[in-house]
């Protein structure tokens, strides 16, 4: 038998308005992941991380973490699969969905690495110099260039 892993799937329900929030987590209890969520929440508040879906449930201070499904799993994937169906099959306030489509994963692929050729085309700037995009910022305060768009003659 292959080895596996275990990962719990878990809902953080309000109960006043019955919405939820899915998670995964491999921690050994979802008390353990609550707790890590309630910290990013504290953080966020005091202006510090990004806006989470889940604080939209432990805001109304109001709820209750179960747990819903243990998995044993080979590759992370079959558990975001399943996470996924929660998420489809309740109602539920998380936004950050895991695109499972294969094809659309794909595009994303295609994107990222389009994304990352357009930043490595470098350009000649009108001073004469070579650079790629995301170093044009910085060579426009360096001397080279400065220097012709006093003088305007290009030194190559
Ligand atoms: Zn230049």
């Amino acid at each position: 038998m292959q080895p596996y892993n275990t990962a719990k799937i878990y809902r953080i329900v309000c109960n006043a308005t019955a919405k939820c929030y899915i998670g995964a987590t491999t921690l050994p209890t979802i008390q353990h992941r609550l707790k890590s969520h309630l910290a990013q929440f504290k953080s966020f508040n005091k202006g510090q991380g990004d806006f989470m879906s889940s604080f939209k449930i432990l805001q109304s201070g109001d709820y209750i973490v179960e747990l819903l499904e243990n998995v044993k799993y080979v590759n992370r994937s079959e558990v975001d699969d399943i996470e996924n169906k929660y998420i489809n099959d309740n109602d539920c306030v998380n936004i950050n969905r895991r695109t499972t489509c294969p094809h659309r994963l794909k595009n994303a692929d295609a994107i990222r690495e389009k994304t990352r050729q357009a930043r490595t085309i470098k350009k000649t700037c009108e001073c004469g110099s070579v650079i790629t995009p995301q170093h044009m910022a910085r060579h426009k305060r360096t001397m080279k260039h400065c220097r012709f768009i006093v003088t305007k003659t290009p030194t190559n």
